[in-house]
């Protein structure tokens, strides 16, 4: 069983239409993909349309945009009811400071002498509802300005480069509650993969697990193997399960193919169960959650 639960597709800043993601994984010998766009439902359907073509179990998720303590973590949720209101309500203000972010961030760049327009990145984030620095990236390579997305973000996109601009992000404790209230289960995405910080450490992670959270991402490509031995030593401390995905962005990110981290069969199977829970509490109070593929 090969099982890769983190990837994006055109629904957000990956590079691949969803049903494409889908016949690339199944390509690639994954038996179990989960779809986890940034922020968005929007390429479920799609996915779940090819899941059945093409025969592999596919599971719908999403990956949240949050901050806890004054700093952003992303919060992979799986199988969450999306219809769920007070869940929309975040999301929609995530998606509203997504857009609302991009013309500090051309008003910077053009500051600079690089002229990228809205209409730019308008282009190059057709189709998704969760426009991101990936998309300004993909404007700067299409006015010629980089190479490539990491060239944009090395000189200007990156968290404290001279483009950069913050944007809302979602209460991570609420969102954990929000998530598991609809019937679905949380996993911390690559909790210290984005700066060296050893954080969140083990005190910060049971509290979450005390709201709801059921797992760690520990095998991703952004951990050094000396993060990873420790964060699988804190998610045994914790009973936390550990989950290993290769967040996927089609062409869009380098040395992220499909399937180059999986998940053990036994913890998946522990988020399954853990969701089965929660999806019967959501579906005893009136809400849908859309359960597993299995294609
Ligand atoms: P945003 O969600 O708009 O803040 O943009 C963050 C996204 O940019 C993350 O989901 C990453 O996938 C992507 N990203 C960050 N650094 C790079 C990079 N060096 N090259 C390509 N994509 C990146
Ligand atoms: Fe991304
Ligand atoms: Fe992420
Ligand atoms: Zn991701």
């Amino acid at each position: 069983m090969r099982i890769d639960l983190h990837t994006h597709s055109r629904a957000s800043d990956g590079t691949q239409a969803p049903g494409d993601l889908v016949r690339a994984a199944a390509a690639a010998g994954l038996d179990v993909l989960a779809i986890t766009d940034h922020d968005t439902a929007d390429g479920w359907a799609e996915a779940e349309q090819a899941a059945l073509e093409v025969g592999i179990e596919l599971v719908r998720g999403m990956e949240v945009s949050t901050r806890h303590q004054g700093r952003g973590v992303h919060l992979l949720a799986y199988l969450p009811d999306p219809t769920h209101p007070p869940l929309v309500e975040q999301l929609t203000r995530v998606l509203s400071g997504r857009q609302a972010r991009v013309p500090d961030m051309l008003t910077r760049l053009r500051a600079l002498g690089i002229e990228v327009t809205d209409a730019d990145v308008a282009r190059a984030s057709a189709g998704t509802a969760a426009t991101g620095r990936p998309h300004v990236a993909d404007a700067l390579v299409a006015v010629g300005a980089v190479r490539d997305r990491t060239e944009a973000f090395d000189r200007y996109l990156g968290a404290g480069g001279p483009a950069y601009v913050d944007r809302y992000a979602a209460p991570l404790a609420e969102t954990i509650r929000l998530v598991t209230e609809a019937g679905g289960v949380t996993v911390v995405a690559h909790p210290w993969g984005r700066s060296q910080r050893e954080w969140p450490g083990e005190p910060e992670l049971a509290e979450l697990q005390a709201v709801g959270l059921s797992g760690i991402e520990v095998d991703h490509e952004d951990h050094t193997p000396g993060s990873r031995d420790k964060l699988r030593a804190i998610a045994r401390n914790l009973d936390l399960v550990v989950t290993g995905s290769s967040d996927h962005h089609g062409t869009g990110k380098i040395d992220h193919e499909l399937g180059c981290n999986t998940t053990d069969p036994e913890q998946y199977a522990r988020l399954v169960e853990a969701a089965a829970r929660a999806a019967e509490a959501a579906r005893a109070a009136g809400l849908a959650p859309p359960g597993v593929v299995r294609g």
